[in-house]
């Protein structure tokens, strides 16, 4: 058996768990422990991972994912959900105090390994994960390795600016695709209508609200139209809250999908799933980092 620990850091609290990397892949990850605490101020993290860690026991390996540009290093550069969290050396502190190997990485790229391997990317040879929630966030897993770049931030698609004269995004820049393409994007489209509210309107055939989901979804579209452009990935899997929805925006973001895609008639398309893994998609992920990274 071979006892794989990750955590997973999020807005509010971490979870931890130890999955058996042995376990039969169908049957899933094979979760053995789970562990949670509250997501401390950055300045108290380091002491709550290793809390954690402590808690969850004497494993073969540690990953971590953290919201945030992480660097190759495993420093924390800044993470929009995490109060202080300016440059914190979570990796290098944490392998000091536990004196072991600590795998740290971006959240988004964690998921992305978690569905590859046990969820809905099962088989993916070029995977791309994306995450709609209320920014948005991907990761991309390429012949089995997540994807990491030069400085750690690659996998960065909801800044990919898709109208440069476009509304402010939160990084300053404009025209995001995260600023249409996000939960946020939805609420936006829909002239500041709570985007569950808009969905559940489409669903009871609504006109107006079909129309803001259907402007929502060709936005959606057009990124994933440049993923895979650019990537020419198998399987795009589709996470966060617009992904419980998947019943009824999938259908709209797959026919706006292959309108928007270049040379459509030349390729195979790469097919779009809903996320299957859940909430406990960042900790499995985490675990899987220390195996399936460069
Ligand atoms: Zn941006």
């Amino acid at each position: 058996m071979t006892r794989a620990a990750g955590i997973d850091v999020g807005g509010t609290k971490c979870l931890g768990v130890v999955i058996d990397l042995d376990a039969d892949l169908q049957s899933g990850p094979g979760v053995l422990k789970q562990v949670r605490e509250a997501t401390p101020h950055a300045s108290q993290l380091v002491d709550v991972l290793a809390l954690l860690a402590g808690e969850l026991g004497d494993t073969d390996s540690l990953g971590i994912g953290v919201p945030g540009l992480i660097t190759l290093h495993g420093v924390m550069r800044a993470s929009p959900n995490i109060a202080g969290s300016v440059d914190v050396a979570v990796g290098p502190e944490l392998s000091h105090r536990l004196a072991r190997r600590v795998y740290v990485d971006n959240d988004g790229n964690a998921a992305a390994l978690a569905e590859w391997r046990y969820g809905a990317g099962r088989g993916a040879k070029n995977l791309w994960m994306v995450t709609l929630g209320t920014g948005i966030g991907g990761g991309q897993v390429l012949n089995g390795v997540v994807q990491r770049g030069v400085n750690g931030f690659a996998g960065e698609i909801g800044h990919m600016v898709v109208n440069p004269d476009g509304p402010r995004c939160t990084c300053g820049r404009k025209g995001c695709w995260e600023v249409y393409a996000s939960g946020r994007g939805l609420g936006m489209l829909g002239s500041g209508e709570p985007g569950e509210s808009i969905i559940e309107r489409a669903r009871h055939g609504e006109a107006d609200a079909v129309t803001v989901l259907e402007a929502y979804a060709r936005w959606v579209a057009i990124g994933l139209s440049n993923i895979t452009n650019f990537s020419d990935p198998d399987v795009i899997v589709i996470g966060g809250g617009v992904s419980q929805a998947a019943d009824i925006v999938l259908p709209m973001v797959q026919r706006w999908f292959v309108e928007t895609l270049y040379s459509p008639e030349q390729r195979t398309h790469p097919e779009l799933r809903a996320a299957q893994m859940g909430e406990i998609a960042g900790a499995i992920g985490a675990a899987l980092l220390p195996h399936f990274s460069s």
